[in-house]
């Protein structure tokens, strides 16, 4: 965000933030190699520690969450398989279908509600053995916090439950954790509460955590091995990586506690815009407010031009919902000056 005081107001996406002084330095400074050799020391230093954070023996940097995700349903499944995911979620609707793409996979969408995962009966129900006509099932993935369901936190247990009745069956549990350290600070759990019920898991560097690029992928010594051929085929290994892997470093090591403060700012911002007639703000759990329009008689659409003629900036999810995100971009001054400017419009 630029210091002009005309800036607008950006809460479209926790993904907006821009790197932080000390991140640029170490960009500068981070001791750098040929990471397809596996001998960029920052590249390894971050993967290092994010296998120990999420609690799994590896892990490996990866440009982005999709491409995460995709190398998970890649290592795990075979072609022609099935996978059950969330119906409402990121890997079903916001990657271009890349299961089918890139790992030959038809999708079963199971809706999970409020829950957020799908309930061992659920997945019961979803799974099939492969036989002469059906394809069997060869992965689950799940979603922690679930963004179209307004950034919601997945009770452990549901996780532990679930993880339990996929390993019963011998599937594979992914978990796309894009925001799975907002989910932990809400939670107030250590995030392994949930890795150590899946299987992988991909979280993201570059949202409320602030790095400029980039996710981890993380899971068993082979998985990480598998996954790491798998990012290589999809043109992904990347040479002296370090220059963007060292932000990504102080991201987790400094960035992970104060989440709690783009929930209570999400907070603020949900009562704010509530208070304002025709606007209807969902609860927020974590950094993401869903806004609902209708009472207003304005469409999704209408509200974000006219928030954006106010220089807030929000995004349409949805025909009369509205998300706005916070982020370490925008302070407490920042969003009560948003809720002012969105009540002139509305
Ligand atoms: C952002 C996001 C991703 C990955 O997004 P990229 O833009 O590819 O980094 C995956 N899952 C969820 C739930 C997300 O919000």
């Amino acid at each position: 965000m630029s210091d002009d005081a005309d800036a607008p107001i950006d809460l479209r996406s926790d993904t907006v933030t821009t790197p932080s002084e000390k991140m640029r330095r170490a960009t500068a400074n981070a001791p750098v190699g040929d990471d397809v050799y596996g001998e960029d020391p920052s590249v390894n230093d971050l993967e290092a520690t994010a296998a120990d954070v999420l609690g799994f023996a590896d892990a490996l940097f990866v440009p982005s969450g999709t491409m995460g995700n995709q190398l998970a349903a890649r290592v795990h499944t075979e072609r022609g398989e099935e996978a059950i995911v969330e119906a409402e979620s990121h890997v079903v609707n916001y990657e271009l279908g890349g299961f089918a793409q890139h790992s030959a996979l038809q999708t079963r969408p199971v809706e999970a509600g409020e829950r957020v995962v799908p309930s061992p009966a659920q997945l019961r129900e979803a799974h099939h053995a492969e036989s002469l006509h059906r394809p069997g099932t060869g992965l689950v993935a799940i979603e922690n916090t679930h963004n179209a369901k307004g950034g919601v936190v997945a009770d452990v247990a549901d996780v532990a439950a679930l993880g339990d009745e996929a390993s019963a069956l011998g599937v594979p549990l992914h978990l796309d954790g894009a925001r799975l350290f907002n989910a932990a600070v809400a939670a107030g759990v250590d995030v392994t509460a949930y890795t150590e019920h899946v299987d992988s898991a991909s979280v993201c560097l570059s949202k409320g955590l602030g790095a400029p690029v980039g996710s981890v992928l993380a899971g068993s010594e082979a998985f990480v091995a598998d996954a790491r051929r798998a990012r290589k085929l999809l043109g992904g290994g990347m040479r002296q990586a370090g220059l963007i892997a060292a932000p990504g470093r102080i991201a987790l090591a400094e960035n992970v506690e104060r989440l709690a403060d783009d929930h209570a700012n999400a907070e603020r911002l949900a009562r704010g815009l509530d208070g304002i007639d025709g606007l209807d703000a969902a609860d927020p759990e974590t950094n993401i407010v869903l806004v609902d329009t209708s009472g207003a008689t304005l469409g999704a659409e209408a509200l974000v031009e006219r928030c954006r003629d106010v220089g807030v900036l929000a995004s349409a999810f949805g025909r009369e919902t509205v998300r706005f995100c916070t982020h370490l971009d925008v302070d407490r001054d920042a969003i009560d000056d948003a809720v002012a400017r969105v009540a002139r419009v509305v």
